[in-house]
């Protein structure tokens, strides 16, 4: 057996780094959260090939003496905690000291710049070189107050690490994200980011924080944010949620924050996503920027080295308040608005019904229906959903006798007969094999999957908008639409930059009719970045069909006139693989008269 060795400090500091400093954007975190400890009013990141050349942080902070600046590099150097009885009471963003000293054994060079802010006039700033670890030169340099830290190389010399990066587009989206989620709950702080000459994201110190919000979100987001607020004894809640009607497809944008610390908390997500249960499809997920004040005992930050994921005692209580709030907020809001939309629910005349109540078609048609007898006044919604139940009566819920074909001369392939549609999900129709139920959105998403996909071997997978739309990216989507750029041109999207963060549509896939909003083709190119990285199997032309086809196909919970699903069936029974939708689920299941007369113990 080999002998014990103690590791030198060289290779201890490597190991320890690894836990802290993952990739570039946690050096940005780290150093971010330095400069906010520093009592910084402005912060300025640049960076370079997403951080794997150059990361530079410059802030207007308390700055740091000759002696300090020699220390802060040394492991478990912390200026924030004396002693393990200050864990109890953590208040800044750092404690563990080791940000510094993982960050200077990782990269190749570290240069420091640092000026007291409190000191008295001709004192100069200090100088610190950094060479693979090891401090190289210490001198005295004019320098403004505050702190300015530049990290080049990173990962150099660890080449397993180095491996495991990202394009540098994709490192610095989350770059992006790091920069954007400490922006919006630092309003008093003014950011920058900055890369390939080009400033990404900019805020301006502010009361609030809808002005960097505003900024990432866009204005149509900023428009639906309604504040929320509570207080119990040992925690205060403050935030802003979007109204049910701005919704996304992944829950990335519920930002939590505990104590001024951009954190992943699987309690808190829930929280949020429970106050909109009821109120927004499956599948979407709501806006929401919370932000906890809490007592420091109350939760142990100290359960992840890079501090991200958070404990807390009572969190019941936490999550049930969250809750509580968002509802209480969202109810007043619809209180506000919902006045006049009742009054006008009382008029029948003034509804307006489309034929498809989801996708508004241009020949409105105005019917006239009996207010609802129910007691309560419903929303507007509410109202128009009712009335188009008594307009397209459904002949499986109506309990009715079967409904003869008039309307559907043409007869079905297969000898097939529809009886109707159940569970908003699925169409029942009869034939000679027995009884056959049809997934709808399976069913769609494989005609969709088809066609898109003859298309776009012909080349032809392009389809102009009628009306083209606009769109504002966050910054983070500005960085992916750079990265996606051929791929999305390859499959039919024709994006213009349209001044600021907007950029002009003009051109999208042709999956039809659900992709002409800018909500939907936003949403599109949102599903399509969360894919992952370009170029691999998960972004290959096939998957990004098969997402094209979902997307535009029509989902379970939508009613569907008679037309509808005959036109559905047969398109079904034209394709080349009628049986499995793109993901290989099933799209017709038949049950046999044999099958159903044992479950009726006829046999
Ligand atoms: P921690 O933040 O956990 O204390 P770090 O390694 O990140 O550990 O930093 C070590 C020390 O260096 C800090 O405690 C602080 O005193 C000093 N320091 C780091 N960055 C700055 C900065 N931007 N401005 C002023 N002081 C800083
Ligand atoms: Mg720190």
């Amino acid at each position: 057996m080999t002998k014990i060795k103690l590791l030198d400090r060289d290779a201890v500091n490597k190991i320890a780094a690894g836990e802290v400093i993952e990739r570039p954007a946690s050096v940005v975190k780290e150093l971010i959260e330095n400069s906010i400890d520093a009592g910084a009013t402005k912060i300025l990141v640049e960076v370079a090939e997403g951080g794997k050349g150059l990361i530079r942080v410059t802030d207007d902070g308390c700055g740091m003496d000759r002696d300090d600046a020699l220390l802060a590099f040394e492991k478990h150097a912390t200026s924030k905690i004396s002693g393990a009885d200050d864990l109890d009471r953590i208040s800044t963003l750092g404690f563990r000291g080791e940000a510094l000293s993982s960050i200077a054994s990782v990269a190749k060079s570290v240069d420091l710049v640092t000026k007291v802010r409190s000191g008295s006039v001709g004192v100069s700033g200090t100088h610190i070189k950094i060479e693979d670890g090891k401090i190289t030169d210490v001198g005295e340099v004019g320098s403004p107050a505050g702190t300015s830290i530049e990290v080049v190389d990173l990962f150099r010399n660890v080449p397993a690490r180095r491996k495991y990066l990202r394009s540098g587009r994709a490192e610095l989206a989350r770059i992006v994200d790091v920069v954007t989620s400490y922006a919006v709950i630092n309003h008093h702080i003014s950011f920058e980011l900055f890369s390939g000459n080009k400033t990404l994201f900019k805020s301006v110190r502010s009361e609030s924080w809808n002005d960097p919000i505003l900024r990432i979100l866009g204005s149509d987001v900023a428009r639906n944010l309604i504040p929320i607020e509570a207080e119990s004894k040992f925690v205060s809640v403050t935030g802003a949620v979007g109204r049910q009607t701005v919704t996304r497809s992944s829950p990335d944008w519920i930002m939590t924050y505990v104590n001024g610390r951009y954190v992943k908390s699987k309690a808190l997500t829930r929280a949020v996503n429970e106050a909109y249960r009821t109120l927004i499809p499956s599948g979407r997920y709501p806006i929401a920027v919370i932000s906890l004040r809490i007592d420091p005992s109350m939760v142990d930050v100290n359960v992840h080295p890079a501090k991200l994921e958070v404990r807390f005692l009572r969190e019941e209580e936490l999550a049930g308040m969250v809750t509580e709030s968002i509802q209480l907020a969202l109810t007043k809001a619809e209180e506000k608005e919902s006045g006049p939309q009742q009054m006008k629910a009382l008029q029948p005349t003034d509804l307006v019904f489309f034929e498809d109540g989801e996708e508004a078609a241009d020949e409105a048609e105005v019917v006239d229906v009996p207010a609802p007898s129910t007691g309560s006044i419903g929303s507007a919604d509410e109202v128009a959903s009712a009335g188009s139940e008594i307009q397209r009566t459904l002949p499986l819920a109506s309990g009715g006798g079967r409904l003869d074909l008039e309307i559907e001369p043409i007869p079905l392939p297969g000898g097939l007969r529809v009886l109707g549609q159940a569970l908003l999900l699925y169409i029942v129709a009869e034939g000679p094999e027995g009884l056959v139920l049809v997934d709808q959105h399976a069913a769609a998403e494989r005609i969709r999957y088809e066609a898109l996909a003859k298309k776009y071997d012909a080349g032809n997978i392009s389809q102009e908008l009628i009306v083209p739309v606009t769109l504002e990216l966050s910054p983070k989507e500005e960085v992916m639409l750079e990265e996606w750029g051929e791929v999305l041109e390859e499959m039919g999207f024709e994006i213009h930059p349209f001044g600021g963060r907007a950029y002009h549509v003009r051109s999208v896939p042709a999956v039809g009719q659900r992709l002409e909003s800018p909500e939907a083709v936003h949403d599109v190119l949102r599903d399509l970045f969360a894919l992952g990285k370009v170029g691999t199997e998960a972004t290959g032309k096939d998957e990004i069909l098969k997402l094209l086809a979902c997307r535009g196909s029509i989902k379970a919970g939508h009613e569907m006139a008679w037309k509808e699903m005959h036109d559905l069936l047969r398109e079904l029974f034209a394709c080349e693989n009628p049986k499995t939708c793109p993901h290989g689920r099933p799209t017709v299941v038949t049950i046999s008269q044999v099958q159903l007369e044992k479950i009726f113990g006829r046999r």
